[in-house]
């Protein structure tokens, strides 16, 4: 293996954030390409750095990639003009690889000797690096640093005959988390993983399918719910319908946790409940678990505010916006490096000083990950006037790394990983920090005695470290480690 190759591979495994995205499909429209990006801004939260679709049309397939949202790609004539047919994919992506990134703009397409095939992925493999070292060794050339773009490699090298079977031969191989939405010359393909770590639904317009990661695609364009695609399970849509196949061994459903706690639009229904009411009984919850005597409850915004709502109901002191957001920049997470990352929060938040000024007040967010956005929070609290700062997160702590592609950082940079809670408090200035516990989590999610520690019903490994996957990349980290310093 020659040092360069390795060179390449360390940015994308520490470089991290492979993908968060949005991925929706619709076979038989007549305006595929346009009810394809209306169902891409309807996802924009879930990836806001590139956004693409790919049509096809009469024996050929239209593909347009670009940066940036996709609202100032996709609402332009002329681009849905280039993308003509009744079938669409189209993939939504947040990562971090900077100006190199356009090759990296899903859905990816290849001409195999069956055909071509689109791919667009939610989620992340947790082999994908072991997979590509090996496929390169054998001679594969890879195109981008995408771990999708494995799965495209082992598809063509597949000996089975149909477009189906070479699927799920290449899925034999590959784990990790995964939501995938495929389109071929003869039909659109969906598959979730065999935990179910990612989101994917199945829904309905006009008599023609849709495969998307959230019920609010459907929403934006007036689709149907059909249900969710389950588990391990690979959907067919061609012109004669729907077909299901479930390729795989059957796995305990584990849906990931993080989507209802921040990911998911809280407008959306995932696994049958309301993300929104999902987020307001975590904050109930933590009332119940934490409460103190202040004078106001205050969401940081937008991701607290379910949550706050809920925390305010159950302690009974009023809910009041304390925090005004900046609606024109994007999530904090966007920009790759610290620094920028540490300003973007006073881009974004400001604070309504006649309301703060000389009260107690409770803050609440969903999630604590560096700890950027609450340490310049309270900050803000006080500078406006605040007498007391106490923070409430409605998410247990996040202790451990994700790798089923939501951007949480690598150990070190998780604030508690390596702190404990008070000094994290002290870290962020506030008077008072408490977290829901993991158990308090599930009973929200409607689990009165808590996680079952032996079966539990979502994935949690960023509080509990239980990853419902193997982790092979991670456990080859030292030699890609130690080769990439070589180089
Ligand atoms: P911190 O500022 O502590 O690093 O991150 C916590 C804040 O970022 C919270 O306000 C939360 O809503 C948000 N957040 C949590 N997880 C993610 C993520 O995976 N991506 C993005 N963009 N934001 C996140
Ligand atoms: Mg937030």
């Amino acid at each position: 293996m020659s040092k360069i190759v390795l060179g390449d591979y360390y940015p994308v495994y520490y470089g991290k954030p492979k993908d968060e995205c949005g991925i929706f499909g619709i076979y038989g429209h007549s305006d595929a390409a346009a009810l394809t990006a209306l169902g891409l801004h309807a996802l924009q939260h879930r990836g806001q750095e590139s956004a693409g679709i790919v049509t096809f049309d009469d024996g050929l397939f239209h593909a347009e990639r670009r940066m940036g949202l996709v609202s100032d790609n996709f609402t332009d004539n002329k681009i849905l003009a280039c993308l003509p047919g009744n079938t669409a994919i189209g993939h939504v992506r947040y990562s971090t690889t900077g100006s190199s990134a356009l090759k990296n703009v899903q859905p990816l397409f290849a001409d195999l000797s069956i055909g071509g095939l689109a791919l667009a992925h939610n989620g992340n493999l947790t082999n994908g690096l072991t997979l590509r070292e090996n496929l390169v060794n054998e001679g594969s050339i890879f195109q981008t640093t995408s771990d999708t773009e494995t799965v495209l490699q082992l598809i063509a090298k597949s000996k089975e005959k149909s477009i189906v079977k070479r699927f799920i031969d290449s899925l034999y191989q590959i784990d990790g988390a995964y939501a995938f939405v495929t389109l071929t010359t003869k039909n659109m393909i969906g598959v979730r993983d065999p935990s179910g770590i990612r989101p994917l639904i199945l829904g309905i317009l006009d008599g023609s399918y849709i495969l998307t990661s959230e019920t609010c695609a459907l929403d934006i364009i007036g689709a149907e719910f059909v249900r969710e695609v389950e588990n391990g399970e690979m959907i067919v849509i061609t012109r004669s319908g729907l077909e299901s196949i479930k390729p795989f061994p059957v796995r305990p459903k584990r849906p990931c946790i993080f989507e209802y706690i921040y990911f998911a639009r809280p407008d959306s229904i995932l696994g049958g409940h309301s993300v929104y009411e999902c987020r307001r009984k975590f904050g109930q919850e933590l009332a119940k678990e934490s409460p103190i005597k202040a004078d106001l409850v205050i969401p940081i915004p937008d991701s607290g505010v379910p949550a706050a709502i809920g925390y305010a109901d159950t302690s009974d002191i009023p809910f009041e916006l304390g925090i005004i957001r900046n609606h024109y920049v994007g999530r904090t997470f966007i920009e790759p490096q610290q620094s920028i990352r540490a300003f973007s929060v006073k881009l974004k938040h400001n604070a309504n000083r006649i309301l703060v000024d000389g009260k107690k007040v409770i803050l609440v967010d969903d999630s604590l990950v560096r700890g950027t956005t609450s340490t310049k929070i309270v900050r803000m609290m006080r500078e406006a006037g605040a007498q007391q700062v106490h923070m409430r997160i409605t998410a247990p702590p996040i202790k451990f790394p994700d790798y089923y592609g939501i951007d949480t950082p690598v150990k070190d940079e998780l604030l508690a990983s390596n702190k404990s809670i008070d000094e994290i408090r002290s870290y962020i200035g506030a008077d008072s920090l408490k977290f829901l516990s993991v158990d308090g989590l599930y009973r929200a999610m409607g689990f009165p005695c808590g996680r079952n520690a032996k079966h539990p019903a979502f994935t949690d490994h960023c509080f509990t470290g239980d990853y419902p996957t193997g982790l092979i990349d991670q456990s080859s980290k030292e030699k890609f480690h130690q080769l990439s310093l070589l180089s």
